[in-house]
């Protein structure tokens, strides 16, 4: 018997890291395009709204009119898309918690890292987030709670407080950690290289999400998906992603639909400050991808539609390999870096037809994970 898997498409919907760009392009439009897809081909969706940037356009709306403005459109969206059946969850970059706003644009002074605040300050900002996305959709879905959180930046762990406020707060399952991820940028300092578990939901220690537990823990941790894009499909995704950089540069109207926001964004936010040698550097960058097949995070934003399925091949193949009748498994998008709706179109068409899958919200998700639907793995149950 095949498995079937219970797939989460996902979408982190924010502005760019720094706070820059226009909310009407990239979160707004594409968020209306994105939820098109989704309907036509019959299948639900979530959203992990960031709430902390939309707090602090509300904190900063009476002195500057067209931030309450951008703040009513942000509610109508998420208002829209919730009431066309797909979900809405929590998700906090705390870079906000310390903002200025001068001349139509944003300064973030807040440390990028909520592993970097006190558990306090972080009790806030999740009461906050929390508060804010219940008050808002609970006129129209009196049943409508947080139950899943995807931290900024992915930092959940290790952490001695984070998890056990995620649960004060009724939150189900965490999805923050994807297995592989190192970063060492200006702004973040991460790894995930030696996660015990990056597959299966699993019960994590509650100091150390990297960690699985010997015991039942009181929240889940549903790893986000990652997979080795092929030899071939790297070179090829390499080729095109530098002539997108270098026709951007030669003529910025040909650069993708998104002014505020290009391949180089996405790069500049995530470039390694490493003090490794070039050596080194050449060599993780250019040729271990081509042994090992390159690490990839599975952000339909940043595949196109062969890197995609090559994804859905490594899901189902490690589906099998866990012999398990029923695996959650969730995705990410950005629509801040959607430059190809049609490449997802394919993508979601194809899964909407597939039937080994079970396309899940995350309200779902929770709700099969607490009807005990999955196995969630422990540190004694591990092979
Ligand atoms: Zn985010």
């Amino acid at each position: 018997m095949e498995p079937t898997i219970h797939l989460a498409f996902v979408d982190d919907w924010e502005l760019s890291g720094d706070g820059s760009g226009d909310p009407r392009e990239l979160q707004f439009a594409p968020m209306r395009e994105l939820v098109k897809i989704y309907n036509r081909h019959g299948i639900r969706g979530s959203f992990n709204a960031e709430v902390m940037q939309q707090v602090t356009f509300r904190q900063f709306q009476h002195e500057h009119e067209e931030l309450r403005v951008f703040a009513d459109e942000w509610e109508t969206a998420v208002k829209e898309t919730h009431r066309q059946g797909h979900d809405i969850q929590l998700h906090i970059h705390p870079q906000w918690s310390d903002a200025d706003y001068q001349h139509g644009k944003w300064e973030l002074k807040g440390d990028w890292s909520i592993l970097n605040y006190s558990a306090d300050a972080a009790r806030q900002m999740i009461a906050r987030g929390k508060d804010y996305l219940e008050s808002l959709l609970r006129p129209l879905d009196p049943g409508y709670t947080c139950v899943s959180f995807r931290s900024g930046s992915w930092c959940v762990a290790p952490s001695p407080f984070l998890l056990g406020l995620l649960v004060e707060f009724g939150i189900v399952f965490d999805m923050s950690i994807v297995g592989g991820v190192r970063y060492q940028t200006r702004r973040i300092n991460l790894d995930y290289s030696n996660c015990e578990e990056d597959f299966l939901p699993f019960y994590p220690v509650m100091t150390d999400a990297r960690r699985v537990s010997d015991k039942v823990a009181p929240i889940v941790c549903v790893p986000t998906n990652h997979f080795y894009g092929s030899r071939r499909l790297t070179f090829q995704h390499h080729l095109r992603k530098i002539g997108e950089k270098v026709s951007a540069k030669i003529s910025p109207a040909n650069a993708p639909n998104k002014k505020g926001r290009t391949v180089e964004s996405y790069g500049h936010e995530w470039a390694q400050a490493s003090h490794s040698s070039t050596f080194t550097r050449l060599y993780e960058k250019g040729v271990l991808p081509y042994i090992k097949g390159k690490h990839l995070i599975s952000d339909l934003a940043q595949l196109d539609y062969d890197l995609m399925r090559e994804m859905l091949s490594s899901i189902r193949r490690r589906a099998r390999a866990s012999r398990l009748s029923d695996i959650p498994v969730v995705l990410e998008n950005h629509t801040k870096d959607i430059q190809n709706f049609s490449a997802v179109e394919q993508f979601v068409s194809e899964v909407s037809k597939a039937p080994d899958i079970k396309c899940v919200t995350l309200t779902e998700l929770a709700r099969e994970l607490q009807q005990g639907r999955f196995e969630i793995k422990t540190a004694s149950t591990a092979a």
